[in-house]
């Protein structure tokens, strides 16, 4: 017997053994630096954990990822986790997550972001997660979709449900001419489509999570699609902002 009275070791104690004896013979490394993880640490050391490059919108109802969508959709809230910057050391958090088969990172920086927006009382009023979906392609070739295991690590922290068959994805990427805000046609050549599970969305504050955000064109087709489940609002959260 392993747990119990003193002197007995409890479950977590002996978890931590076990990780103690798999990390000499497997050790586990910070995705980003590469050097050995310390026993506490999880995909990411902590001097790498502590130099992330945040992403600090003054405010979550109006910043620069919810102006990409006025005049377009009503976003409640929007907020990110770190700057995404051409050639910088802390992207491999992103190469890891999407083609290094290592969904745990997903997880470990979904929880690393609940807890950094728990202050902000962004969680407040969302009813749902939506992990953006992938292609049956891309999922298969992957393994697994990042975005589900980023919406995990959220809904690890928060208790919110995550929902992933709602709606799915037929094509990979939304074309150019979704960026023309103005002149564009509405719900023409959408990358996704609703399925038959969507009514469980209705009259709910969606939490839509990707990896990366840059121009905003995955989302908005998204939000395009879901607006035809009535009363849905949105907010949206992503891993990266590489917005500018
Ligand atoms: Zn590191």
């Amino acid at each position: 017997m392993l747990w119990g009275e003193e002197g007995m070791m409890n479950t977590k104690e002996f978890r931590r053994s076990l990780r103690a004896c798999a990390d000499v013979f497997f050790p586990r490394l910070c995705v980003v630096c590469g050097t050995r993880l310390a026993l506490d640490e999880q995909q990411l050391c902590v001097a790498c954990l502590h130099q992330l490059p945040l992403v600090r919108f003054s405010s979550l109802t109006e910043n620069p990822m919810t102006d990409r969508f006025v005049g377009i959709h009503s976003v409640c809230k929007a907020a990110s986790c770190f700057h995404y910057q051409k050639g910088a050391t802390v992207n491999r958090i992103l190469f890891d997550l999407k083609y290094r088969d290592n969904p745990q990172v997903g997880f470990v920086l979904g929880r690393f972001m609940a807890r950094m927006l728990t202050g902000r009382a962004f969680f407040e009023d969302i009813d749902v997660i939506l992990p953006v979906p992938l292609s049956h392609i891309r999922r298969w070739q992957r393994g697994y979709n990042q975005s589900e295991w980023l919406a995990r690590g959220v809904a690890a922290i928060t208790g919110l449900p995550v929902c992933s068959d709602a709606v799915k994805r037929v094509r990979n990427n939304p074309t150019q001419t979704r960026l023309d805000r103005w002149g564009r046609l509405e719900n023409v050549d959408s990358i996704f489509k609703l399925t038959r599970n969507c009514s469980v969305l209705s009259g709910k504050h969606l939490l839509l999570i990707d990896d990366v955000f840059t121009t905003g064109a995955t989302i908005l087709s998204l939000c395009d699609t879901l607006k035809a489940v009535p009363g849905t609002r949105f907010s949206i959260l992503t891993l990266a902002w590489a917005g500018g």
